[in-house]
């Protein structure tokens, strides 16, 4: 096993791998939008001496860099994308660096780079050992919209990898044995016809009546559907004055349930509800399809060897002024420590969803995390933002790195795991091979 020369390699490039995240949590960007963490993401793994191609499937900000040569291909999926008004300082109080700005609430700025330190490891570990095989980094953008990967294995740039593996900082050193919803996101739109509210009421036909409808009847249908299903909604439109029949309405959804059957199922049922309410209201629908992903299918096999890995690779210990800042922010939640410090095995489903799945459905694949904030933060919190920026969240990316890095020395060095990995992914798709859940006509989104 050639892991200490991986754990030496990401050490080396540490103060780089660290300045790269930081950067990224500076200049926090939205999805498709993550312009500045791509170009630099690109130009760290150029100067490793990863071949490198940005804007891959017609994604600006996409990118696959490869290193090496054959078989097996790893695959590390990284992301960059930040999250709306979770623009926070890197402090225990909540003070945003910009009033509504733009922040790193689910630590991507650290979730892109350990893959990147991943890669960079593993290939002066396969270059010294002479092992054959072919890393591949994968930036992946838009993951809080769930579309990126899947427009992206729409453009086939998954094809060919043998093995994959997702980093999540997280509030615990874990990995997921259990299912992650799968979703369609998309909008109902409806037209009618404006009229006084009041004074010829009856010449008008409420775009807002039929988004209620639809509501109504969606609540409806909870009570018919597996427990396991998830329908929420926002209204994003809904007429412009009480005195005014709204002529425009709209009501954006997301379907989320464990397999790609079921959230097909119910979204037609729920189509169906909202054409039930545009005959009732009078008014036309137009379903805007935003796009959709797979629920994830992390590999047993796989996890008892990620599992492995995250037991043997070095960590450091958290220093005292990271577990005091972790325990402010927790405040008086009851919590074993403040940061985690064990690793677990997480065996229950969970109800967001990540686009991870739709590569887990292509290559067999295991999602984990690592403590990068503290044990009591919620998700998607300006806590997480204040985590990802401290040395904290750094030391639990480059401990995500090592234990990726001696992943997948185990997978390439030890072939009959991978086959024994192929054989799990290959009994639980059969008969049922990844399609893309977005359509060929849908454009990707900000690519003007
Ligand atoms: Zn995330």
């Amino acid at each position: 096993m050639h892991e200490q020369i991986a754990y030496a390699e990401i050490d080396s490039w540490r103060e780089k791998l660290e300045k790269l995240a930081l950067a990224i949590w500076e200049h926090p960007e939205g999805p498709y939008r993550e312009e500045k963490a791509c170009e630099w993401t690109a130009q760290l793994l150029r100067e490793a001496g990863f071949s490198v191609e940005t804007g891959v499937g017609g994604i600006r900000t996409a990118i696959r860099a490869s290193w090496g040569k054959g078989k097996p291909v790893y695959g590390l999926l990284g992301e960059y994308d930040a999250l709306p008004g979770m623009s926070q300082k890197v402090c225990t109080h909540k003070e945003a660096v910009q009033e509504g700005g733009w922040g790193q609430a689910c630590g991507h700025n650290l979730l892109g780079v350990a893959h990147v330190g991943a890669a960079i490891g593993l290939k002066k570990a396969l270059e010294q050992s002479g092992c054959e095989g072919t890393v591949v980094y994968f930036g992946c953008p838009a993951e809080e919209v769930l579309t990126g990967k899947a427009f992206m294995a729409r453009a086939h740039v998954f094809d060919g990898i043998d093995f994959c593996a997702a980093f999540h900082p997280g509030s615990m050193n874990d990995v997921n044995f259990g299912t992650a919803t799968g979703l369609n996101s998309f909008k109902l739109h409806f037209k009618g016809r404006t009229a006084h509210a009041g004074g010829d009421p009856h010449n008008g036909r409420s775009a807002l009546d039929a988004v209620e409808l639809t509501n109504v009847g969606i609540n409806y249908l909870r009570e018919h559907v597996p427990t396991t299903v998830r329908m929420h909604y926002v209204i994003t439109e809904g007429g412009v004055a009480p005195n005014i029949v709204p002529d425009k309405a709209c009501a954006w959804y997301f379907v989320r349930a464990l397999t790609r059957e079921l959230i097909d199922e119910v979204y037609a049922r729920v189509l169906d509800i909202a054409r039930g309410a545009a005959q009732m209201t009078g008014t036309e629908l137009e379903v805007e399809f935003l796009g959709g992903c797979y629920p994830t299918l992390n590999n047993r096999v796989l996890g008892e060897v990620m599992y492995d890995a995250l037991c043997k690779a070095p960590r450091e210990p958290w220093s005292k002024e990271e577990l005091e800042f972790a325990a402010q922010l927790n405040g008086n939640k009851d919590l074993p420590e403040p940061l985690h410090t064990g690793v677990v095995k997480f065996e229950s489903d969970t109800f967001g969803s990540t686009d991870v799945g739709d590569v887990q459905h292509i290559a067999p694949g295991i999602a984990f995390d690592t403590a990068c904030c503290n044990m009591g933060a919620p998700g998607h919190h300006w806590q997480i933002t204040a985590c990802s920026g401290h040395s904290l969240g750094l030391k639990g990316t480059i401990y995500a790195a090592k234990a990726m890095a001696l992943f997948g020395l185990n997978v390439m060095e030890n072939p009959e795991i991978l086959e024994k990995a192929k054989k799990e992914f290959e009994e639980k798709t059969a008969g049922k091979p990844y399609v893309c859940p977005i359509p060929a006509e849908i454009p990707v989104p900000n690519q003007d």
